[in-house]
């Protein structure tokens, strides 16, 4: 039995008349680009996300540079995030004309915390991106302290956390990824908790002038034809994804709910693998499992044993961003970030996609314990 890390086809298999379906009313309609389906989309994702303003655009890349563009940046001002995420962020941040400076995680969730976050700012800080790592959200109540004490911007990447929550002190009941900030940054790559059929990304926000900024600025600065204001790009999202996106929207919570009855797995099957360590997460935090990412002993041999066995496991992240050859003149040094270097070399992430059942987590589950000499 093959256990792969990720398959996209049942997905598409059990909503395949659906999906079929939207296609062809986009390709009769002849709309290919933004229109009714974007739209669509844009207000759908809106209400599902609790947030008063929601713009497609090209991709989770141009989601986390459209709203750093529109700070319009000085050079010299500076973003602070982890370096313990994907490059899209502070590669978008560069491209925006930002200095990405790079801060530590917590070693516990993997994700920025005030304090991390606070180590690193300077007067030039204008932004923090905290990335809601694996599925699970920074704590947003304390980042959001610190930026208001400072007064700079907080933008969320939420390409691995559409559909995460966290219960706030507003009381008011818990808030989703990407309406806790100054704005939020959503992916929709097909290996996504909402994937599209090809790239796509959104941008949320609850500042009005921020979301009209970010509108134009994917549409060459202008919301008029022809008429420019500020110099943009194209970063339009086109109206196939969008219309394979409406259809998949009201099954997120369902593949979250797998996702999690997957995690729960692991943790049942690997309690007592001293040799792991297994995800933990915040109290007060709803985790929707982008990855299942474990820090485990001898983590390449484990993921050697895995896939000898037919199993599939990626390293999220080899290399941590400050220490990318890229961005050498940053002045990154080995050493620098203690915490990422170390999740860098021990973390390994396991298959959790929703419809890799029981019978196969129970699979990747017995050959960790026979690799560490456990019982089965
Ligand atoms: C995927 C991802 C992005 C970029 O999204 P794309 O749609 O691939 O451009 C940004 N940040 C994080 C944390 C991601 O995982």
């Amino acid at each position: 039995m093959q256990v792969p890390l990720l398959d996209l086809k049942p997905q598409y298999q059990a909503l395949k008349e659906a999906i079929d379906t939207a296609i062809e009313r986009v390709v009769t309609s002849q709309g290919f680009i933004l229109g009714p389906e974007v739209e669509g989309l844009e207000s759908e994702m809106a209400a599902y996300l609790g947030v008063p303003h929601a713009v497609g655009c090209a991709s989770g890349t141009d989601a986390i540079l459209l709203p750093l563009r529109a700070l319009d940046p000085e050079p010299g001002d500076e973003v602070v995030m982890p370096a313990f995420t994907f490059f899209a962020t502070a590669g978008a941040a560069w491209n925006a004309g930002f200095r990405p400076v790079f801060c530590d995680i917590d070693p516990a969730t993997f994700n920025v915390t005030r304090a991390t976050l606070e180590a690193a700012w300077t007067e030039r800080t204008r932004s923090v991106v905290p990335v809601h790592l694996f599925g699970q959200m920074a704590p947003m109540a304390e980042i959001k302290a610190l930026a208001r004490e400072r007064g700079s911007m907080v933008l969320e990447d939420c390409a691995q956390a559409i559909g995460a929550r966290q219960e706030d002190d507003s009381g008011e009941g818990p808030v989703m990824a990407g309406a806790s900030g100054d704005a939020g940054a959503f992916s929709f790559f097909p290996t996504k908790n909402l994937g599209g059929f090809g790239d796509g990304g959104l941008v949320t926000s609850r500042d009005a002038d921020l979301a009209e900024k970010v509108a134009k600025l994917r549409v060459h600065g202008g919301r008029q034809m022809y008429h420019h204001e500020m110099v943009g790009t194209n970063s339009r999202l086109d109206a196939l994804q969008a219309a394979v996106l409406r259809v998949k929207l009201p099954h997120l919570d369902d593949w979250a709910r797998a996702r999690r009855e997957n995690a729960c797995l692991y943790h049942g099957g690997l309690d007592d693998v001293v040799e792991v360590k297994l995800p933990e997460v915040m109290e007060g935090n709803f985790h929707v499992y982008n990855q299942f990412t474990l820090r485990a002993d001898r983590r390449d041999d484990l993921r050697a044993h895995l896939a000898e066995a037919g199993i599939g496991s990626g390293i999220y992240y080899p290399v941590p961003l400050h220490l990318q050859p890229c961005f050498h003149e940053l002045g990154g040094r080995e050493g620098m970030l203690p915490e990422t270097e170390r999740a860098c070399r021990e973390v390994l992430s396991l298959p959790i996609f929703p419809e890799v059942g029981k019978e196969r987590v129970e699979r990747v589950i017995a050959e960790i314990r026979r690799f560490y000499g456990y019982g089965v």
